[in-house]
Formats: C-alpha cells, structure tokens, sequence
C-alpha cells in the first residue's frame, strides 16, 4: 500500500487530501519529495501567516520545548502574558482566554453569552456564516452541508440574512442575546459585510444591549490589512474571537472580551488543558511582532491593493468567467460563473495551491510574506486557467 491508500484505510475519510507528499516548507512555498515547488496561496487555511519554517519561529518555538512545553493552566505561564498584551493592545479589548482553536474560541463565547443573558434569549449568527464544529459552534454554523445529520442543536438560536437590514429589523428585539458575525466571511466566500448593515447591527445594540461577537477567527491577526477586519467599520464588537493565523502554525486560539464582560466568570468556569499552550504562545509572539510591529501588515495593505486590482482587471477581460471580485487584503474571493473544482485541480497542475470556497469561490489567503514576485506567479497562473477552462 502506498501512503494514500494507508491514509484511506486508516483515518475517517473527512478529508479530501491533495495528491502530494510535502517534504517540507519554505516562506510561501511546499517542497514534494522530488524537490518540486508548490506556490501555497492558501495558507494552510489562513494559519501560516509568517509562511513555513520562519526562523523566528523555529527558535523561539525550539527554545520553549527545551524549558517546558506544557505546564497546565495551574501555572502563570510567562509566554501566555506576552502574547495576551499584544492581543489587547491591537485588539482594544479588555481580557484574553486562550483556546487552542477557533472552535473553541466560539464555544466560550456561546458559553459566555448564555452566562450573562440566561437560557431563553436569541443567539443569532448570519446565513452562509461558518463558526466551528463542535456542537454549540455548529448551531451558529448556518449552512446545511455542515449542519444536515447532526440535529438536535443548540435550542435559542436562529440566523439574519446576510447584510439585510429588514431582517435584522424583524429579528432583533429586546429578546436577543447576541449576534455572532465575521465582518468578511471565510468559509462562505468571501462575503464582505454592508457598511449599512453593520451600522444598523450596532445601532440596534445601542436600544436593546445584546452583545456582538466578532468571529475573527479568519480575517484576523492583519490578514486584511488591519489588526481585525471589522476595524475596517470603526465599530467596537463586545467579543473578538481569532485563531488561525495567531499560532504561527502551532494551535492556538482566543476569545477577547471587553471591559464589561471581564469579570463575569470566576475561578472554574471554564477551563481547558491545553489551551493557551506555552509553545504555541511563544510561536505566536513572533507572528504578532511580524505582523503588527515589523512592518508586515503594510506589505499586506499595499501587495493586497494590487492583487485585488489585477484581479479586477482579468474580471473586465474575461466577463463571462468572473462574476465578481471580493475581499481586503491577503483575504480575497474571486467568483466564478461555473464550479471551482476543475480551476483548483488546473491550478495545481501548475503547482499553485489555491482553495474554492462555497463551491465557485477562488478563495486566495497567501501567506503575509507573500511578495510582489509571488502574486505575479500566481496572476499567471490564474488567467492561463481561466483561458484553458474557456476553451474547454
Ligand atoms: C476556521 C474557522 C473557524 C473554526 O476554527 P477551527 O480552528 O477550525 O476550529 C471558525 N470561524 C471561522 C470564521 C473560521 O474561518
């Protein structure tokens, strides 16, 4: 058997894996075991931000095994202070709970909610949102493919229309808990929020004081050219979830909360083993000084630009293949009138890694070092596609 038939007959089959056996990564790049390169524009799925083996990580990450890897949260744990001011400091927030993943971000914002609102009032997310995989992080997750077979979910929960304010207007009352939104949605492709919509979202929080999660858990740590997307509105949210990209690839995951939750829960709460992990904190110290300190979000803000007006460009060329062009920054959605899957697959073929979101979304999320060479290779590589797949 060779590895992939291993893979089939060992694990859950959940996972559609790429035909490729990665020996190693380099900044943007995945080295097979022929030596051949493969361009990642997609990340990891918006975790490796400071792309593969950054040195930086790599010490910081070697120097923490060889103090201590894992002491419990019994422990103060140094790397865990560091991270957490930085996290606020860029965030505005006021208290951090690290997690080890997004998931679990969401979760202890559901919880969180619940705690301070009671059993009975709304959680409300958007439609085409995605939050996680666990059962409360789930019940926010309001599309089918994900939800279908898992029922019952979490009670006192429903969903708004994406950006429309007359369903908001119908739904919020003096009865809702809280809106969980992603400012740009991931997973749903690339969906930016109206600025409109947004306004009425914090207006009607004004009238009814519900809280608003923020899931930052993609478009954070600088992907979009600021700390968290939804800086972008000059709208405060009362909870910040992020994840992804703040662990320089290690898992690592936090929940932000502002001044007026922080002191909801005391000692036993909550809790987790793991999260908040001293390695993967230390890893995530590099990726926040890189990101928000050393200059990388400007490289984002300004590479970003150009991306997104190159595409813009190929969309006016090659009408009738591209819908729609979507996304800030490093975060950016490329729609297309027909399925996803064969562009992906003809991307490949040109060692490009790229994601499809929500079935005929170009989903890019290159890594934040990303530099100009690198998204000219994958521009050609885009419009040589779009030609092959017009002519087919
Ligand atoms: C990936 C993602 C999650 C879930 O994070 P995991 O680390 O996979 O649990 C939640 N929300 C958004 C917006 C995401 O992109």
């Amino acid at each position: 058997m060779n590895i992939f038939e291993k893979e089939k007959a060992l694990f859950l089959q959940v996972y559609n894996r790429l035909p490729l056996k990665i020996k190693k990564g380099e900044g943007c790049w995945l080295i097979n075991e022929n030596g051949e390169k493969y361009l990642d524009f997609f990340s990891g799925l918006a975790v490796n931000a400071l792309g593969y083996a950054h040195p930086k990580i790599v010490e910081a990450v070697c120097r923490q095994v060889s103090l201590y890897a894992h002491l419990s949260n019994n422990y103060i744990i140094e790397p865990q202070i560091e991270l957490a001011e930085l996290l606020i400091k860029y965030s505005g927030m006021s208290k951090v709970f690290l997690t080890n993943s997004g998931t679990e971000a969401i979760e202890a914002a559901i919880k969180l909610v619940r705690y301070v609102k009671g059993p009975n009032k709304i959680i409300y997310s958007l439609t085409s949102s995605f939050h996680g995989r666990t059962y409360g992080a789930l019940s926010l997750t309001t599309r089918e493919k994900y939800q279908k077979g898992f029922e019952p979910l979490l009670q006192n929960v429903d969903r708004i229309k994406h950006n429309s304010i007359d369903d908001l207007l119908n739904k919020i009352d003096e009865n809702t808990a809280a809106v969980f939104l992603e400012f740009i949605q991931g997973e749903g492709g690339i969906n930016e929020a109206n600025e409109n919509f947004i306004a009425e979202l914090f207006r009607l929080r004004e009238k009814y004081k519900f809280i608003i999660v923020a899931d930052a858990i993609q478009d954070g740590i600088g992907r979009t050219g600021k700390p968290f997307a939804h800086q972008y509105y000059y709208v405060m949210p009362d909870m910040i979830a992020t994840a992804k990209a703040i662990g320089g690839g290690l898992p690592l995951g936090a929940l932000l909360v502002s001044s007026d939750y922080e002191n909801v829960w005391t000692i036993g709460k909550h809790g987790t083993t793991f999260g908040g992990n001293p390695v993967s904190c230390v890893a995530g110290i590099v990726v926040l000084r890189e990101v928000f300190e050393n200059g990388l979000m400007e490289n984002v803000i300004e590479l970003g630009a150009y991306f997104k007006e190159q595409l813009i460009k190929l969309k006016n060329i090659y009408q009738s293949e591209i819908k729609d062009v979507r996304g800030l920054g490093f975060m950016l959605g490329v729609e297309l009138n027909y399925e996803g899957n064969d562009f992906v697959k003809k991307m490949f073929e040109k060692k490009i890694l790229t994601n499809c979101a929500n079935q005929n979304v170009i989903r890019i999320l290159p890594p934040l070092i990303a530099n100009k060479n690198e998204i000219d290779i994958y521009l050609q590589a885009f419009e040589e596609t779009i030609k092959e797949l017009k002519k087919n």
